[in-house]
């Protein structure tokens, strides 16, 4: 629109009474979302610097597709944008993202979050599994002074699955023998001193030295100062990884011996517990999309609907 025409019809708005004031911000919203979005995605990979087809990079402007600016490949002719080769690519209403992001950071159910911004349940669903999926490498790389290490247990579930690996259990579900095995899915939190967490589901049963080389070794800094309890797989992989341990010994009741404790990795294990009953039972295929979100929840780390879609794209814009 010129520029004159857009001052008159500015000053019109002057005239409007409310209901055509809030019928008016309604007609703006898809457009104001689009624009944020937008924004958010482009504030995070500005330009792709190569082809996602043929890795060349060559490429020209070719037009903007909802909001978004595309590239043409000059070697392969194929179109691109910052979202190719991202979980969210095709992910249609992208002017609803950000009203959707903000629903998952106060937690809310498939149903919920679908009602509320206007989205069938399934679209929920999808979204939220999508959105997660990128979240998830939303990990700090390296935990680092003294980190404590410690194991929680959910009982697996198949929800949502039309085939059953096992008889079904009735609703709620208690393990069929007693203590930790093969019907419960172990999940690893691991957090050091200053907050930065780590967590990883296992597979099932007792977490092995096996596992802890596979999953903690990596986050570890060379340096770092290893607390768990007395688990014999911490004691052999501290050993085997030469990293320095100390560990507390609950069955003889010790709690806290000096900075030797796992009060913090514990009180992380009760916040996700009680988090994830909201969801009335998470099916185990999905538990590594809860812990990312857990994770983006804790202590409010992320609370912008415009930084948790950069964390779902972050990794991806690293790797191009
Ligand atoms: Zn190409």
């Amino acid at each position: 629109m010129r520029s004159q025409g857009f001052r008159r019809l500015l000053r019109q708005l002057a005239s409007l009474n409310w209901q055509q004031r809030s019928q008016l911000i309604e007609a703006l919203r898809p457009a104001v979302g689009l624009d944020r979005v937008c924004a958010a995605i482009e504030g995070v990979r500005p330009a792709p610097t190569g082809c996602p087809g043929c890795g060349s990079g060559r490429h020209y402007r070719h037009g903007i597709v909802r909001g978004l600016q595309r590239y043409r490949c000059r070697d392969c002719g194929r179109t691109f944008s910052a979202l190719s080769g991202t979980p969210l690519a095709r992910l249609r209403h992208r002017s609803k993202w950000l009203d959707y992001l903000k629903e998952m950071l106060d937690s809310r159910s498939v149903r919920a979050a679908a009602k509320l911004v206007g989205v069938h349940r399934n679209t929920s669903f999808r979204w939220r599994h999508r959105f997660l999926h990128g979240v998830r490498h939303d990990q700090p790389e390296r935990l680092a002074g003294i980190a404590e290490a410690d194991e929680m247990f959910l009982l697996e579930s198949q929800k949502g699955s039309r085939q059953l690996e096992r008889p079904a259990r009735k609703r709620g579900g208690v393990a069929h023998r007693r203590g930790i095995g093969q019907q419960h899915d172990c999940i690893l939190v691991a957090r050091d001193r200053s907050g930065l967490t780590c967590s990883f589901v296992t597979g099932r049963a007792a977490v092995t030295a096996r596992q802890l080389h596979r999953y903690l070794l990596p986050v570890l800094d060379p340096e770092i100062l290893l607390v768990t309890d007395g688990h014999k797989a911490y004691r052999t992989f501290a050993r085997e990884a030469r990293i320095a341990h100390a560990f507390v010994t609950l069955r003889a009741g010790e709690r806290v011996r000096g900075v030797v404790h796992v009060q913090n990795v514990n009180a992380y294990h009760q916040r996700l517990r009680s988090w994830l009953s909201r969801f009335h039972g998470v099916a185990s295929r999905y538990l590594p999309n809860y812990l990312a979100w857990r994770w983006a929840l804790d202590g409010d780390r992320i609370a912008a609907p415009e930084r948790l879609l950069q964390a779902a794209l972050n990794r991806f814009h690293i790797r191009r």
